[in-house]
């Protein structure tokens, strides 16, 4: 199974915005069937419902773009996966760069968020990924093995068919500078390689691993196909049905 993942982020401004997102989309979806693909969008939380609602039988799924690691209480403004859950979300992301760069997420934070989220039945999308800087001096199998060892912590291999990891080179997102083929299939053989060295071979070869960061479609390939990789996660270009269908119909070629 493929996945193509649009990251909607703080965009979709009212409901007109909205309806105007659902009739494009649609329309684009018009006559189309993927074979082995999950097209899945991801919207803020105060659109999850209309989501849902509107793309019901259109074969595209809805997650959320971040939870809080507690079920309910006094959180002023945060959202729990039980919440996004009961509005029909089936997956969430949790660790997205912007997360860790603007609101100081750590993955041990993520990793409550993780347990939380697997708890309240949903599939996680943990992004991970180096910095430029970490790139440059050779740091990035260090990182993504923090990252993974951190936010994966106590999270049992039963678990592992539940969570996508998103390879998520920092320096690529909302950036247009993306990585060459072989270095996106470098860092996919060092996330297997720890995956397995945490869960042994059956169980770490199992995780569906993809690439996000400046995806479009004039790219996919270079991008997806040609290192191997799982699907995508999309920024920028889910905002536009045109240009997000055309990577899904790329990706399940
Ligand atoms: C993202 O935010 O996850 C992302 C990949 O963004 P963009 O495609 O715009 O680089």
């Amino acid at each position: 199974m493929k996945y193509v993942i649009g990251n909607l982020k703080m965009n979709i401004l009212s409901p007109s915005d909205r309806e105007r997102y659902f009739k494009m989309l649609k329309s684009e979806l018009i006559g189309k069937k993927f074979k082995n693909l999950k097209v899945i969008l991801c919207p803020s939380p105060v659109h999850l419902e209309s989501f849902a609602n509107n793309l019901a039988g259109k074969n595209v799924h809805i997650g959320a773009q971040d939870v809080f690691w507690e079920k309910s209480g006094s959180y002023t403004s945060e959202v729990s996966a039980w919440m996004v859950k009961n509005l029909q979300a089936e997956y969430t992301i949790i660790g997205h760069s912007e997360r860790r760069k603007y609101f100081g997420e750590t993955s041990a934070m993520d990793n409550l968020k993780i347990k939380a989220a697997l708890k309240a039945g949903l599939v996680v999308i943990y992004c991970i990924g180096e910095l430029r800087e970490q790139r440059d001096n050779d740091l990035e199998a260090d990182i993504l093995s923090i990252q993974l060892e951190e936010g994966l912590k106590n999270i049992p291999a039963g678990k592992l068919e539940k969570i996508i990891i998103a390879y998520e080179p920092v320096w690529a997102v909302g950036t247009d500078v993306i990585p060459k083929s072989n270095e996106v299939m470098e860092a996919k053989i060092i996330i297997k390689k720890i995956l397995t060295g945490m869960y042994g071979q059956k169980n770490g070869l199992k995780t569906a691993i993809l690439y996000g960061g400046s995806v479009k479609h004039k790219n996919a390939e270079q991008l997806c196909i040609e290192p191997g990789m799982d699907g995508v996660l999309v920024g920028r270009e889910s905002l536009n049905p045109h240009e997000f269908i055309k990577i899904a119909q790329i990706i399940d070629q």
